[in-house]
């Protein structure tokens, strides 16, 4: 049996940082699984598909192969077996990856490969929909959260270091856009799962969210029921 934790949330709470973070600590992978859906928009991007076009996205959307490997620790993930790492950060990326991820049959390819992941791996996996659709039986789950303001700051700071010019203002509309899309769709919408324990990152460090994520993963390591025992 497979030791699964479970960290869903809305854009630029901190997910992959602290995901990678606590798989590091316990020796499990990480899965970032925006990532895939972001893969899956790059490739629909290139394609020239319109993110209003459902039928579009859902013909397309069979002719992308995507997998992931790790190199030194890190996810990479292959479209089509080249690497997409570089080219999947973007901001249009992200914007399209929210759009064409409501398509059942984009959610359907890769959380086919989400679940295959976690049965075979011991694993830190990072979402919108982990302890709702994907692990729903996780041993630990966390829905992490922070204002759209501090999201919005990290993310202006994150790109201001790399030397991008950016506008913070336009950058917390395209957070709260997302967040109305991803949360308000008919398909796995993002939203906290009942046995999730609710984590405000707004006023702590990476540290200390990371802290309270191993915290419970003892405490559930201590309980009988733990899945994994
Ligand atoms: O987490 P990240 O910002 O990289 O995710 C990009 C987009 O992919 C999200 O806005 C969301 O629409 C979609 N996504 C999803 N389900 C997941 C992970 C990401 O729908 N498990």
């Amino acid at each position: 049996m497979s030791y699964q934790i479970a960290i869903d949330g809305p854009a630029g709470a901190g997910k992959s940082t602290i995901a990678r973070k606590v798989a590091k600590q316990k020796g499990f992978i990480y899965v970032d699984t925006g990532a895939m859906y972001r893969a899956m928009a790059y490739y629909l991007l290139t394609k020239k598909v319109n993110p209003e076009d459902e039928h579009g996205i859902e013909e397309n959307c069979k002719n992308a192969d995507i997998t992931i490997c790790y190199e030194g620790g890190e996810q990479v993930v292959l479209l089509n077996g080249e690497n997409v790492n570089g080219v999947i950060r973007r901001e249009e990326v992200g914007n399209m990856a929210s759009a064409s991820s409501p398509n059942p049959k984009v959610r359907e390819r890769l959380t086919l490969l989400q679940k295959e992941l976690a049965k075979t791996n011991n694993v830190v996996m990072d979402g919108r929909d982990i302890g709702t659709c994907v692990l729903p039986d996780a041993d630990v789950k966390v829905y992490l959260t922070a204002s759209a303001r501090v999201r919005a700051k990290r993310r202006f700071d994150e790109l201001s270091e790399k030397g991008i010019s950016c506008d913070i203002e336009q950058i917390e509309a395209d957070i709260m856009k997302r967040d109305e899309q991803d949360m308000t769709r008919k398909v796995a919408p993002l939203k906290q799962a009942e046995d999730a324990v609710l984590v405000d990152s707004s006023n702590m460090s990476i540290d200390e969210v990371v802290g309270v994520i191993l915290d419970l993963c003892e405490k559930c390591e201590k309980e009988r029921d733990c899945r994994w025992k």
